[in-house]
């Protein structure tokens, strides 16, 4: 498959691919849009949402056309929600946000779990090896929110890694100079995909961020990060809501705490084996 390679280190004199929006007006046009939420997490990390009240909410309350299941190093919310997918309107696309060791980096279109604590370049190779794409999650955010789980990812813009698109809109609240940022860094930089997330941890966030993409399918929305046919889109919180939602930041915080200790209490055999995995290329 053509892969649009790219590095999203800063480069003089050059305009920005993500500025050429010719093809949002004509896919406008033919209706050609769809809409996806690639960062939602479930009980299975330290979301709030069991899987299945996650896709009844994305059935009954949105329109979002794709989706991904990215919990914390884990796939087991993802495969489940894939499994489920035949009956309901909208695709989902197996994911995991991997806390890599410089970041949080979304692998999507993969297979098979990806261990966390490895540096970001490590990370976005395991992820291409299964054909997958890798996603910078909320860059720049404030190090006070690093104990909700909002890790800092700008050692992994630093390190090299090559990234196919960063989140410039992430729904957490409090984001607000982050995802201006993020969002300038990457115009500044130019030849990596703009996608925005909600990274919901409760269902009342599920799309409040999202993607506007060419195309409606998942495959659609694969080819389109590639070509950087993309747009970060946000709603606007209410704000009782976004109160409400900072106010789970305690119980995400305890989520994780006990997802932590659940992985730690597994059979030190089954997590070095799963910290032992090795990039793998996908069978075609
Ligand atoms: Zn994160
Ligand atoms: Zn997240």
């Amino acid at each position: 498959m053509g892969r649009l390679s790219v590095k999203i280190t800063p480069r003089k004199a050059r305009r920005p691919a993500t500025a050429r929006t010719g093809w949002l007006e004509r896919a406008h046009e033919q209706g050609n849009l769809g809409r996806a939420d690639m960062h939602i997490h479930t009980k299975h990390s330290d979301g709030t949402a069991s899987v299945k009240k996650l896709m009844d909410y994305v059935r009954d309350e949105t329109d979002l056309s794709v989706i991904s299941v990215t919990d914390h190093n884990k796939m087991d919310g993802a495969i489940e929600a894939k499994a489920m997918e035949r009956s309901y309107p909208f695709e989902v696309v197996l994911g995991e946000e991997v806390e890599s060791s410089e970041g949080h980096i979304l692998g999507l279109y993969i297979e098979e779990r990806i261990p966390p604590e490895r540096p970001a370049k490590w990370t976005v190779a395991a992820i291409r090896e299964q054909g997958g794409l890798a996603i910078l999650a909320h860059p720049f955010s404030p190090d006070t929110l690093s104990k909700s789980g909002l890790c800092n990812g700008f050692e992994a813009l630093t390190s090299g890694a090559v990234f196919d698109a960063i989140e410039v809109y992430n729904s957490m609240p409090l984001l607000v100079r982050a995802n201006l940022l993020a969002r300038h860094y990457a115009f500044a930089t130019g030849d990596v995909a703009m996608v925005g997330g909600s990274d919901a941890h409760a269902l009342r966030a599920v799309a409040q961020a999202y993607t506007l993409f060419e195309g409606t399918s998942a495959t659609d929305l694969y080819q389109a990060i590639l070509r950087h046919r993309t747009c970060a889109m946000h709603r606007p919180w209410v704000l009782g809501e976004s109160l409400k939602y900072a106010a789970s930041y305690p119980f995400m915080r305890r989520n994780r705490w006990l997802n932590k200790r659940a992985a730690q209490a597994a059979t030190p055999a089954a997590a070095g084996a799963a910290d032992t995995l090795a990039p793998r290329r996908r069978a075609k």
